[in-house]
């Protein structure tokens, strides 16, 4: 059917009332924006979203929406949880395949392409291995060959299979375990940023224990203000030593000074390397900026296995991905390294120390 045409008087009508509007729409005063902010603690973190929103109500109604889409995500990728799809994974391991939601196949993709850029150094499969770590750890031991050789043929991402059309999973081998930390809350943050982009925001930050994804800049600024903490001093917040100013973009920090043990003198991370079974060592955070907050938090802990230049020359390779690395040898001073965009975002920085010696 052909379009109908507009009488001409009615057509001059429509453009004079455009041109108006179009007068109007300059002179309007920007709309004043209110900023509303809401903490809760899904997955064991704290996520503080901060929303820029035409009126308060808005703003709630945007935060509310946006941390139940938090909430129904992590009610299937929780490994905490006893009832989520992931749990009901790692029970099944070496099992039967298990349905899963759409949530938890997206994150398992995600995670096996990493795993895959990585070659291994990133691996979600390695449950066991932490587990095991976390166990003789606190018993002020680290586990004998024996045990860990025991973990590590539980770990491995070529081991979980996923149907083509990822409606279901299996962790091919017994006593498998999938172990979220490194990838989960990065997820989160994505999961209710796009929830708040569905309803209209866009202005916001989104902070999951320090996963973050910077969505456009508040009023009259040029972005968000992140500091990255001090891994000397990570308890004073107030001593920070660098900080960014971002926007559109995810910052996310690994770091051994977050969980650590001391056993003999010897200082053990959190952060394992599942092709050795051994702790990563030297590394005190790393911090990646990446386009989106799963890729951000993922780099981040892969990048703290890969150790500094391997770090910044992943980063380097990657089209808006950087990397801050700080990092030491036993009693030695803190050194940095960086990937050549880095500093596009910093906004201050520590007075040189002369620690940039190893600046590639
Ligand atoms: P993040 O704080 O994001 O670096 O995540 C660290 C957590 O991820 C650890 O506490 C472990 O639960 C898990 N993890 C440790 N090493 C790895 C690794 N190489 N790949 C994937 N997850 C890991
Ligand atoms: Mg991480």
């Amino acid at each position: 059917m052909d379009e109908p045409v507009l009488p001409s008087h009615r057509m001059a009508a429509v453009l004079v009332g455009l041109l108006a509007c179009a007068t109007a729409c300059r002179d309007a005063p920007t709309p004043t924006l209110v900023r509303v902010r809401e903490i809760r603690r899904p997955m064991g973190t704290y996520m503080a979203i901060t929303v820029y929103a035409p009126d308060e109500a808005a703003g709630t109604r945007a935060l509310a929406a946006a941390f139940a889409r938090v909430e129904q995500v992590e009610a299937a990728i929780s490994t905490w949880r006893r009832t989520s799809d992931a749990s009901r994974l790692n029970r099944e391991a070496g099992g039967q395949p298990v349905p899963i939601a759409p949530e938890l196949a997206a994150l398992l993709k995600r995670a096996a392409a990493v795993s895959a850029e990585t070659d291994g150094a990133f691996d979600v499969t390695i449950g066991a291995l932490v587990r095991l770590c976390r166990r003789t750890w606190r018993r002020r031991r680290v586990p004998t060959p024996e045990e860990l050789s025991e973990a590590m043929a539980r770990v491995g991402h070529r081991h979980v299979e996923l149907s083509p059309d990822g409606k279901q999973a299996r962790l091919a081998k017994a006593g498998m375990r999938l172990d979220f930390g490194a990838i989960g809350k990065g997820y989160i943050v994505d999961q209710a940023v796009g929830s708040l982009r569905r309803s209209g925001i866009q202005i916001a930050l989104v902070d999951a224990g320090g996963d973050i994804y910077a969505m456009g800049a508040p009023p009259e600024r040029a972005g968000w203000t992140i500091g990255v903490r001090d891994p000397d001093r990570p308890t004073e917040m107030q001593i920070l030593k660098h900080r960014l100013l971002v926007r559109d973009c995810a910052v996310a920090t690994s770091g051994d000074y977050e969980q650590f043990v001391v056993i003999d003198g010897h200082r053990y991370s959190h952060i394992v390397d599942p092709r050795t079974g051994q702790p990563v060592e030297h590394m005190s955070s790393v911090t990646v900026v990446a386009p989106d907050a799963t890729t951000a938090d993922a780099y981040a802990t892969a990048c703290s296995v890969l150790g500094p230049q391997a770090a910044v020359a992943f980063a380097e390779e990657r089209k808006g991905v950087e990397a801050l690395v700080l990092h030491r040898r036993d009693g030695d001073a803190l050194a940095r390294a960086r990937s050549s965009g880095f500093d596009r975002f910093v906004l201050t920085e520590p007075a040189a120390t002369g620690s940039d010696r190893d600046k590639p």
